[in-house]
């Protein structure tokens, strides 16, 4: 069965445009809360998935903390109303003035990349008569064999300090007299749909944790990062992740000590499956072997099939259902070859003008958009 679009009002919005169905964002931070109930668990939001004011508002109302990357995330995770006591700031670049902003704001951790990073923040955090709160980010080199470009947990990477580099990072932390260590960070990977790769995260922070109470040292957290998948391929048959399966897993495998605080950054995971983009067919044109599905939305508006191979679901919703089909590739208006959303879909025949709809795109959507070709951003609408 086809999710049902609201086509009337669709019919008065110039395209392209994201729209946002609430009540499934709400839906998703519901289970989420219904799951970690009970369990010393926080949950941050990821906001560089979606920065959309709207969506920021409705996961503010449902009480997570947020995971940030730049400093301009900072004042955006402001200006919706997050706690800057449940603000995390990971990222292996932050600047001066980022960092001032979150010291100025007292944000509850940064998560720290290198020891470099820990010496500025300490100095930083000196100048101005505060102490700064801490994590390691830890390299654990587990593969989650996404693509190559959302692995980061991997010794190549440039996230995160090596495993065998960490005593010393944890020591020099403990010693910056501007600094309060409260743990470690991890955060393995992007779309890790099977649970193998957490298991082994799990696995990794409970030998550490061994390690580090052998030279009482203990923390007051754990945080585990983001990374859960959703079903790109049936988006209608799971549009809430298994957030059971995956809060199991840490509850299964991960071994927190007394007062021990875990915490989540997820991000796609929240706001995927609530997210469409929709287009207009500007041409459908025939070559030699082909037709194509030339759409007025293109990579500058949804850059995930470009950037990563992704795939998401197409749907024309202006057909009616009993159509016939035919074979198209679908693409975008931009001058790059790499503008295709997908090769040989099999859609009802497509006319001019009708309605198409890209579907999970509610992650690295929107906030991805570019103006390249001089192209105007996006536009975004909302369920009522
Ligand atoms: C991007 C990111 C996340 C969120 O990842 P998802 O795959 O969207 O859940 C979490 N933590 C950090 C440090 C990140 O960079």
């Amino acid at each position: 069965m086809m999710y049902r679009f609201p086509l009337e009002e669709f019919k008065q919005w110039p395209t392209p445009f994201y729209y946002y169905d609430m009540g499934l964002l709400s839906k998703t931070l519901n289970e989420i809360n219904r799951q970690v109930k009970g369990y010393p668990y926080d949950v941050h939001y990821a906001i560089k998935a979606n920065g959309n004011p709207v969506i920021l508002k409705e996961i503010v109302k449902n009480g997570l903390g947020v995971d940030l990357v730049s400093g301009g995330e900072i004042k955006a995770s402001l200006a919706a109303g997050f706690d800057p006591g449940k603000m995390v700031y990971s990222g292996v670049g932050k600047t001066d003035w980022e960092i001032n902003l979150g010291l100025d704001h007292d944000i509850f951790c940064f998560n720290v990349e290198s020891v470099p990073e820990l010496e500025v923040i300490n100095e930083l955090a000196g100048r101005r008569g505060k102490t700064a709160h801490v994590a390691i980010r830890v390299n654990p080199d587990i593969d989650a064999h996404t693509h190559r470009y959302i692995t980061t947990g991997t010794a190549e990477d440039k996230f995160g300090i090596n495993i065998e580099m960490l005593a010393t990072a944890v020591d020099r932390a403990l010693k910056l007299p501007h600094l309060h260590l409260r743990g470690l960070h991890f955060h393995v990977g992007s779309q890790i749909t099977q649970m193998k790769p957490f298991v082994m995260l799990c696995e990794s922070v409970n030998g550490l944790l061994d390690y580090f109470d052998r030279h009482d040292i203990h923390f007051e957290l754990i945080n585990v990062g983001g990374g859960l998948g959703i079903d790109y391929d049936t988006p209608d048959i799971n549009p809430v992740p298994d957030f059971q399966h995956f809060f199991d897993t840490f509850k299964r495998h991960l071994r927190l000590r007394r007062n021990q605080r875990l915490h989540f950054e997820l991000g796609r995971s929240i706001v995927a499956q609530c997210g469409t983009l929709i287009a207009r067919v500007i041409y459908v044109k025939e070559n030699r072997n082909k037709k194509f599905v030339i759409l007025d939305a293109g990579m500058t508006d949804l850059i995930r099939p470009a950037l990563y191979q992704a795939h998401h679901v197409i749907q024309n919703i202006s057909a009616a259902v009993d159509t016939a089909s035919d074979v198209y590739d679908v693409v975008g208006p931009i001058c790059e070859s790499s503008d295709v959303f997908g090769t040989d879909e099999k859609l009802p025949v497509t006319r001019r003008g009708d309605l198409v709809a890209l579907r999970s795109a509610g992650a690295y959507g929107e906030t991805m958009a570019s103006c390249y070709n001089m192209r105007p951003l996006p536009k975004s609408h909302f369920s009522r």
